[in-house]
């Protein structure tokens, strides 16, 4: 029998691309056959993101452009999953008609059940969070590359005040670390050179057997030498010694730790719930610095969060100077519904204030990267060839240890190779290089 098409689109995070591979595979296992065509789909499926309202209001344009493949091919079903699903259950049936099934970031294996009774002409959801589901004896459907994500836990019990993703991810429960290296294993054996620890806050990942994050890291390090090892997204508050120890211990963990501040405000870190202070952010900087003198360091900064002031503001501006960092994400405070923040405070910072504020700090950050990538001139790293260079087939790109892309004259070497490279020039987002 002919498989029938899936085509999938996928918003947000990391953990939902990597949520998409496991989509893949549980209906890859019931008959169905990924395509990247549209337009041959007998069925779509978009993995929604819902951290900012913008990510929705792209999710609710993509739907209208679907509108008019439903209308060529009536028996076409679409599906909405991920964290949009979650936070608005029933009322997406009521407000998006073309969408006949609804489904929770943990309730992917009852994607074909829900499937079946959409095919009778109803409607279906199930956006039931779980409080073990792991997803861990699913082996993700990998597409292409060298690099991969592994999951290794799900959920967040942080509740900073401003964030959806406890409402739409549930608990923190972690994968059991056999799975995880056997996962590793598993990649590195088709040819995959490096994998990406994942979670919303990795660091706080706890095995039923007792192991923590530190360990399981070294264990999926020692699968082999050749197998890169990053991880993200960490919470400054549970960022160990041992941890950072660790990451210096074993050359084949990065050494770039993405550790997002949010502010440098200790009155917004408190409004925020982000459970840390400014010194305290500050002492975790300074370990890493003693502890691995080259680790890129990256971050999130949420601009014009709820009564943040102009010292606010600049607080922020002096800790991105004091920190250095490499790059770092940048958005504007969306407010969220249901949110503790939604609830306790007014969105009272104007839209050009906000943009205002947005704007100096992208562009302090701009300076800060290039900065930092003028430092790399002259210094030779290894570097993990990715792909061919978006500029030009002569040239590759890939990425050093600190997670920074290199671009170079390709010579005769391919995706998956290692390559020591020199730096001769850069720009503020990339090195530019020659092999030597
Ligand atoms: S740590 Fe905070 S910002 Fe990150 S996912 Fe959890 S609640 Fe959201």
């Amino acid at each position: 029998m002919e498989k029938r098409k899936l085509y999938m689109e996928t918003y947000g995070c990391q953990m939902n691309f990597s949520d998409s591979q496991i989509v893949g595979s549980i209906m890859t296992d019931h008959d169905f056959e990924i395509t990247d065509n549209v337009a041959d789909a007998d069925l779509i499926f978009i993995n929604t993101c819902s951290i900012r309202d913008h990510a929705e209001q792209r999710i609710r344009a993509r739907l209208k452009e679907f509108k008019k493949y439903k209308k060529n091919r009536p028996d076409l079903k679409v599906g909405l999953l991920g964290c949009m699903a979650e936070r608005l259950k029933e009322q997406l049936l009521e407000q998006e008609q073309s969408v006949d099934i609804i489904v929770g970031p943990d309730a992917y294996r009852d994607l074909p059940r829900l499937l079946n009774i959409a095919e009778t002409g109803q409607k279906a959801i199930n956006v039931l969070l779980s409080l073990d589901e792991t997803y861990a004896d699913i082996n993700p459907i990998h597409t292409k590359g060298i690099s991969s994500f592994i999951s290794i836990m799900r959920g967040c019990e942080n509740f900073c005040s401003y964030c959806v993703v406890p409402y739409t991810r549930g608990r923190e429960r972690s994968r059991d670390p056999e799975t995880i290296i056997d996962e590793a294993r598993r990649l590195f054996a088709d040819g995959i050179r490096e994998v990406t620890l994942l979670g919303q806050n990795v660091n706080s990942y706890k095995s039923d057997s007792g192991t923590g994050f530190a360990k399981l890291l070294k264990d999926v390090a020692m699968v082999d030498p050749l197998l890169r090892v990053r991880f993200a997204t960490s919470h400054p508050k549970d960022l160990s010694d041992e941890l950072i120890e660790t990451i210096a211990k074993y050359p084949n963990i990065c050494n770039s730790i993405h550790l997002p501040v949010q502010s440098g405000s200790n009155n917004m870190l408190k409004k925020m719930n982000r459970k840390y202070t400014r010194e305290w952010y500050l002492g975790r900087i300074e370990a890493i610095k003693r502890l691995i003198p080259d680790c890129a360091l990256s971050t999130d900064i949420i601009a014009g969060f709820s009564g943040e002031t102009e010292e606010d503001h600049l607080e922020t501006v002096s800790l991105m100077k004091h920190v250095g960092y490499d790059y770092a994400f940048m958005f504007k405070y969306s407010e969220r519904p249901n949110t503790v923040a939604a609830k306790k405070y007014t969105d009272d910072v104007p839209e050009e204030i906000k943009g205002r504020r947005l704007q100096e700090i992208i562009d302090l950050q701009q300076e800060l990267s290039h900065k930092s990538n003028l430092k790399d001139i002259g210094k030779e790293f290894e570097v993990l060839v990715e792909n061919v260079s978006k500029k030009s087939q002569k040239e590759l790109s890939g990425r050093n240890i600190g997670n920074k892309v290199v671009v170079f004259p390709s010579a005769d070497k391919k995706p998956g190779d290692y390559v020591k490279v020199r730096v001769t020039s850069c720009t503020p987002a990339t090195l530019i290089g020659e092999i030597v």
